[in-house]
């Protein structure tokens, strides 16, 4: 229950979003974080608080997997095994910590001291394979050192800590990228290392001077696309916005990034918090927002806290909130402005980061996504109107009016201008985040800044933009350019940049399965086309894994993938029919070496063993009939 601080605290939160209900999720985190799960009591007096039924709390709580409905152990354990960690061992290490601990999946040890729970993308590809003990992240690990730390905790010693997240240094002195996103300075994410370096000053002072109108204008010439996926012109969905109205309005920050593949949000949450803020600051002064909302995955708990306390210092400094009309005093046609940011911690759902359904999420709903129209730029969080910008986007914004829209769009590609955090993880000898112009080679990405594959194996597959994207033959790699524009005429997706690449050893039918049984987990189930569509494909890809798939499998992957794309409210439907579509298509060998054909040639007075599709085998008996 919560004591009166907690209560007090709680008051002073709520008073920070439109609605009391949005205050459903931090609640939820506390009784949980105080109790280790949420039950009935604990359920009733977040509904109180949020002035909301129990009904809808035991709604929302059953939505997010990271609430528990029932006690875990003192430890939850969870182990990734989606893409990028099962292409290191992810899966055998899953295996293994569940025969060590004698417990199954979402099951605690009778002792109490562990629950273990199988987990889809934590967002930290680069340390693949990767375990969580509570909310600590352990990367890179080694099944030994997986079950060695169980036998400490389970001794009363400490875990061994993960090794550190690093900002990767400027690895080659031939790399001349201009680093805007993540600047090579020891200790940028502290705030006097910021402002010592022009931190809130240059570029937000120079935004105040401005009109509104001009900021905007200025983002986009600049060319600006954003960093989410869909790279949509960012200056462009600023204009969406109505003007001169008195109507509240307001900024979304998307920090749940959890596309397996991508891992880039933390590195800016980590190591430029405060660039990311500016950056809020001007573009909520761009829109004549004054409160903007910055929603951070529930698994990256470390990083709400770091972001937290960015966002702590920054109002101690005046830079956020009413004392930002004096610290920044305009000169010029602009006047005193001021906004407020809050951090919202979510809890575990992939489909919250798609821009709707983070609305839905922040005002203490299920995540489901929204219907459109209306937009959120007319309709969005309260029904008000809002812009949703993604994390590494917003953290372009105080580059630009820094240096000018066109400076910054002769950086990269001009259709696509600016740097990218590119993701790359799987099979190459240097995972991590690269700040690179648009426009990189793939190739580079691989060779040089990962540093190649592995033993020197052949590439066999690239998903270039983050799981849900088409991914593209090992052998078609040559030429290819990281940026929209290029890897559209490649035949496949930026997405979120994130790159995952495969060896000639890799298990493509496989790996596809995985993908598939991700994006089933994954669908919210209010499209029947996705929430059906999506278990059939991880259905008959299990079949097909298991040798037991004949040819009409493979066409009716293919049909199944077809029907759900386009056909649904959000994205995920495409997300998840197109990898199954694509795949299938550029790689038909893997699956033809997996299937059997079992066609037959019907005979008459035989009984034939027939499937239809997906369906289980029928028995036929073709009749005799004499020619007359
Ligand atoms: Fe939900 Fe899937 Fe429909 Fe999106 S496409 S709204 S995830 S059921």
């Amino acid at each position: 229950m919560l004591n009166e601080q907690e209560i007090a605290e709680f008051e002073a939160l709520k008073k920070r979003y439109e609605k009391p209900q949005s205050i459903l999720l931090p609640v939820l985190w506390k009784l949980q974080e105080k109790n280790g799960w949420i039950d009935d009591a604990a359920m009733e007096e977040a509904a109180r608080f949020a002035e909301c039924t129990k009904a809808h709390v035991l709604g929302v709580v059953s939505f997010y997997t990271m609430f528990h409905e029932k006690p875990m152990g003192r430890f939850h354990v969870q182990v990734c095994t989606n893409v990028s960690c099962m292409l290191r061992g992810g899966e055998e290490i899953f295996q293994s910590v569940k025969q060590t601990l004698g417990c199954g999946n979402h099951e605690r040890t009778a002792d109490g001291i562990f629950s273990l729970e199988e987990v889809e993308c934590m967002g930290a590809c680069g340390g693949a394979p990767m375990i969580a003990i509570g909310d600590d992240f352990y990367e890179g690990v080694t099944k030994e050192e997986v079950l060695q730390n169980l036998a400490n905790i389970k001794s009363g010693n400490q875990p061994v800590k993960s090794k550190e997240l690093k900002q990767l240094p400027d690895i080659d002195s031939e790399v001349t990228s201009p680093k805007i996103v993540l600047p090579n300075i020891p200790n940028y994410n502290n705030i006097d290392i910021y402002v010592a370096n022009g931190g809130y000053n240059e570029a937000i002072r120079k935004a105040f001077s401005m009109t509104p109108e001009a900021v905007t204008n200025e983002v986009k010439q600049s060319g600006l696309r954003g960093r989410g996926g869909a790279a949509f012109p960012t200056g462009l969905k600023w204009t969406f916005m109505p003007k001169g109205t008195d109507k509240k309005k307001f900024l979304l920050i998307n920090g749940d990034e959890s596309e397996p593949g991508s891992f880039k949000d933390r590195q800016i949450f980590e190591f430029n918090p405060h660039q990311m803020i500016e950056g809020i600051l001007i573009a909520a002064y761009a829109m004549q927002v004054n409160h903007a909302y910055v929603y951070i995955r529930g698994e990256y708990a470390h990083w709400v806290k770091l972001v937290q306390k960015a966002v702590d210092d920054a109002y101690a400094r005046g830079f956020i909130g009413e004392k930002m009309k004096e610290t920044f005093k305009p000169t010029g046609e602009g006047v005193p402005y001021s906004v407020d940011i809050t951090v919202h911690k979510g809890a575990g759902a992939y489909i919250v980061g798609e821009e709707s359904a983070l609305m839905n999420s922040l005002e203490g709903q299920r995540g489901y996504p929204r219907v459109k129209p209306p937009f959120p730029a007319n309709f969005g969080l309260w029904g008000y109107p809002t812009t949703i910008n993604n994390v590494e986007t917003i953290a372009n914004v105080p580059a630009i009016i820094k240096i000018g829209w066109e400076a910054y769009s002769k950086i990269g590609e001009p259709k696509h201008p600016g740097t990218l955090l590119l993701g790359v993880s799987g099979h190459v000898n240097r995972p991590g985040i690269y700040e690179v112009p648009s426009g990189t080679l793939l190739t580079d990405m691989i060779y040089k800044y990962a540093q190649g594959v592995p033993n020197n194996k052949k590439i066999k597959m690239v998903i270039p933009g983050g799981s849900s994207m088409p991914p593209l033959r090992g052998d078609s790699l040559d030429g290819v350019k990281m940026d929209a524009e290029s890897l559209k005429v490649a035949g496949s997706s930026i997405g979120t940049g994130g790159i995952m690449v495969m060896d000639e050893d890799t298990d493509i039918p496989k790996v596809l399965e995985r993908i598939s049984k991700f994006y089933h987990h994954e669908s919210c189930g209010q499209c029947t086309p996705c929430r059906e569509g999506t278990g059939w494909l991880e259905k008959i890809l299990k079949r097909v894994n298991a040798g037991e798939a004949s040819k009409a499998d493979i066409a009716l992957l293919e049909d199944v993938a077809k029907n759900i794309e386009g056909r649904t409210i959000c994205a995920l439907g495409e997300a998840a029919a197109w990898p199954v579509k694509f795949t299938v298509q550029r790689f038909p060998e893997e699956f033809a070496k997996k299937v059997k054909d079992t066609r037959e040639h019907l005979t008459p007075n035989k009984v034939h063993s027939l499937r239809v599709g997906g369906l289980e085998p029928v028995e036929i008996h073709i009749p005799l009939v004499e020619r007359k």
